[in-house]
């Protein structure tokens, strides 16, 4: 469980990110930014803020925001009744991002997962994004992504999103039900 202090200072840091990567949100939104910590309580290494701007029956689209090597665990959008499950395009539009998908793994990954967690961060393909770079992660694919030193915004385009049925490799999310990317 988030504090609010702890909620506070995210939320803040994310909106100067938001900022930094010229990107406008509302008062509105910027009151409403999510912090995704999947009931780790280890936010600064795992976790990352959101805004919302739509989730339809068929679109979605969010701004995410990791913080300097903030981490999205490691996770799937399976099929639901016969639907296939979310397919997601990243677009980097600030900092660094790196990417790990299923596929064929790179020798060395440019950035490791988050220290003592390395079991729940099994995909090794590696892609890289800079700003205005963007890669799309078809349906049911593992994949988990980090930010580098500077921090990383990332404007995310899928189909609905339905974050209560996504598969984690770490079973504590799961078991926690909460998911958010
Ligand atoms: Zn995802």
């Amino acid at each position: 469980m988030l504090t609010k202090e702890v909620y506070e200072k995210y939320s803040a840091e994310a909106a100067k990110y938001l900022e930094k990567a010229g990107i406008a949100i509302t008062e509105k939104e910027r009151a409403e930014i999510q912090v995704a910590e999947y009931d780790l309580g280890c936010v600064e290494k795992i976790g990352l803020e959101l805004v919302v701007y739509v989730n339809t029956e068929r679109c979605c689209a969010k701004e995410l925001v990791l913080l300097p090597n903030q981490t999205c665990p490691e996770h799937r959008h399976p099929a639901i009744d016969g639907k296939p499950g979310k397919e997601e395009t990243f677009r980097c539009r600030y900092g660094k991002v790196y990417l790990y998908v299923e596929g064929e793994p790179v020798e060395k990954t440019q950035v490791a997962p988050p220290e003592g967690e390395e079991q729940y961060f099994t995909c090794k393909h590696e892609i890289v994004l800079n700003p205005g770079e963007q890669y799309t992660i078809m349906p049911n694919t593992l994949h988990w992504f980090k930010a580098g030193e500077e921090g990383a915004v990332v404007s995310e385009f899928s189909t609905k999103s339905m974050d209560e049925f996504d598969i984690y490799t770490d079973p504590r999310i799961n078991a926690a039900g909460k998911r958010n990317v």
